[in-house]
């Protein structure tokens, strides 16, 4: 999956959003989030991001953000 982080915050694009394929990102408190289990991995998002906010999570140290992203995504 890829996840958003918080180079997202405060960033008024949203590029990503509109060029995923499942509509798999969803607001958070104050950043956008990705619903990992609903993310197909295609990433399409991650160079549209002009904050470079969104990574997969096969970089280090991404768990924490991958149950970020779940935990807001699940609010809806
Ligand atoms: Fe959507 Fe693809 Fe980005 Fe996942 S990697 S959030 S499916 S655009």
């Amino acid at each position: 999956t890829y996840v958003v982080t918080d180079n997202c915050i405060a960033c008024k694009y949203t590029d990503c959003v509109e060029v995923c394929p499942v509509d798999c990102f969803y607001e958070g408190e104050n950043m956008l989030v990705i619903h990992p289990d609903e993310c197909i991995d295609c990433g399409v998002c991650e160079p549209e991001c002009p904050a470079d906010a969104i990574r997969p999570d096969t970089e280090p140290d991404m768990d924490k953000w991958v149950e970020f992203n779940r935990k807001y995504s699940e609010l809806w």
